[in-house]
């Protein structure tokens, strides 16, 4: 790994309010220091000095929801991948979803992938366990043993325990062993056999609709499950204007739970699932990429393009707005990617009948920036806030080899760091991805934002930026 001095950049730490010009000085994988003009440091001889004036340098990005699909679905991403699609986008940190095949609801499913990621990975991959057996719903999986075992949290995603007793009795274990626990909000009688949201758009197209309720009805559960146990619950990708409404009300009130969102639950609407041109004429004229993208530069998609079908579903713009709003305020204080790749033959097939998910990694930060910072509905802070400090501290997430907390820049910490172009005007090409897999709605956007490097414990895991070797384009 390099010895480096990242010279004039805009330093942007929300966890400890720093926003400055500064120097950071890197040694031995280390953040040695944080100051103006540092070429005279002592330990700054000999180091590669690398200018990132007019760009901002951050904590590394921690991306709390992503699907590496190792063990047991390797065609469509393995950790080694997965890892440099978190690289490419800037993230340093992620935690891995248990619903592998075979689930990591025992410690030796945890050991396996600790121990590939150790091996393959360029960046920190946390794990999180089941909190079911084989993600079932029914039998509590070895909570203890799967917390000695080192993951970060628990939790079914994918799935979503339908049977209220045994979420109690995970919650209450949970405490035990401070666990937190998080949770897709999906009730299957509601939901049924639902492919896309339950509206205008579902109905036009002749699709079974997934109503937001079945996610609303879900979240009202863990509220007053939160409220009486006491454990923290974490409702995973939220995408419907009740549950952002609930989550903000049931924490006025005190009660420990959080919300995250996804990009493309603030990006894009169920228009999308009638084709671009529903999409862009309804719903896509407040987004500030259609600027990016005049008319006729604007990808086409069909209508049934399986990769606008994800779970929970892409909702209406109303549901969307709130999703905004909950961001703004801050009732939702994570963003995630829920990186989900599948392959091709599994996509290419008729709506009803693909997986649900998208890629996630490499774009998340860009429209993040493009549609959340450009447009001025959060600042940049605030963004680099609900992608380190927040997520960071939520699980918490700890660098072994210094004992700190990930997710801000300390000296004496982890060279963990991200340096970010906000302003650099780029396609995203998923032909280019990688990812094992291809299944973006975002091919082809315009994009204004972009992490330009990412270092990982010092070494250099991506770079677009001259004067630093590096992986990159
Ligand atoms: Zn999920």
């Amino acid at each position: 790994m390099p010895d480096l001095l990242l010279r004039g950049g805009r330093v942007l730490d929300p966890s400890q309010s720093l926003d400055a010009t500064l120097d950071v000085l890197i040694r031995g994988g280390r953040i040695v220091a944080i100051a103006p003009d540092l070429l005279d440091h002592p330990e700054a001889r000999g180091v590669g000095v690398v200018d990132v004036s007019r760009r901002v340098v951050t904590p590394g990005l921690v991306d709390l929801h992503v699907h590496f699909r190792e063990p047991g679905q390797t065609s469509k991403e393995n950790i080694e991948t997965g890892a440099l699609c978190a690289a490419r986008g800037g993230f340093t940190s992620v935690v891995c979803m248990p619903n592998t095949r075979p689930a990591i609801d025992d410690p030796a499913a945890v050991g396996l992938v600790k121990d590939r990621a150790q091996a393959r990975a360029c960046v920190r991959v946390f794990v999180a366990g089941a909190i079911t057996k084989d993600i079932a719903g029914e039998e509590l999986a070895p909570l203890g043993s799967l917390h000695r075992a080192g993951v970060v949290a628990i939790t079914d995603d994918g799935k979503c325990i339908q049977n209220t007793d045994v979420m109690r009795r995970a919650l209450e274990y949970a405490r035990m062993y401070d666990l937190k626990v998080m949770d897709h909000c999906q009730d299957y009688d509601l939901v049924s056999e639902g492919v896309m949201h339950e509206g205008y758009w579902s109905t036009a197209l002749e699709l079974r609709g997934w109503p937001a309720v079945g996610e609303d009805s879900i979240v009202a559960r863990n509220v007053i499950l939160a409220r009486m146990t006491g454990t923290h619950i974490h409702c995973q990708h939220i995408s419907s204007r009740r549950s952002v409404n609930l989550i903000r009300k049931a924490r006025a009130e005190g009660v420990p739970i959080s919300g995250e969102a996804c990009p493309h639950h603030y990006v894009l609407t169920d228009a999308a699932v009638a084709g671009s041109e529903a999409f862009w004429k309804e719903d896509g004229l407040s987004l500030y990429s259609a600027g990016l993208m005049p008319e006729g530069q604007r990808p086409i998609w069909p209508s049934y393009d399986t990769n606008f079908k994800m779970n929970p579903p892409l909702r209406s713009a109303d549901d969307r707005a709130a999703v905004v709003e909950g961001l703004r305020d801050g009732t939702l204080d994570i963003l995630a990617s829920d990186h989900a790749p599948h392959c091709n033959y599994e996509k290419d097939v008729e709506f009803d009948f693909a997986p649900f998910g998208i890629l996630g990694l490499e774009t998340q930060l860009a429209l993040a920036l493009t549609e959340l910072v450009h447009p001025g509905h959060l600042s940049l802070a605030r963004v680099v806030e609900l992608y380190s400090s927040r997520p960071a501290t939520l699980l918490p997430l700890v660098a072994t080899e210094t004992g700190t907390r990930l997710g801000r820049l300390e000296v004496g910490g982890p060279a963990d760091v991200t340096v970010i172009d906000p302003d650099l005007e780029w396609t995203y090409d998923v032909t280019k991805t990688a990812s094992k897999s291809a299944n973006s709605p975002f091919h082809l956007w315009r994009l204004k934002g972009k992490a330009v490097a990412t270092l990982c414990r010092g070494s250099v895991v991506w770079s677009e930026v001259e004067g630093l070797a590096g992986p990159g384009v």
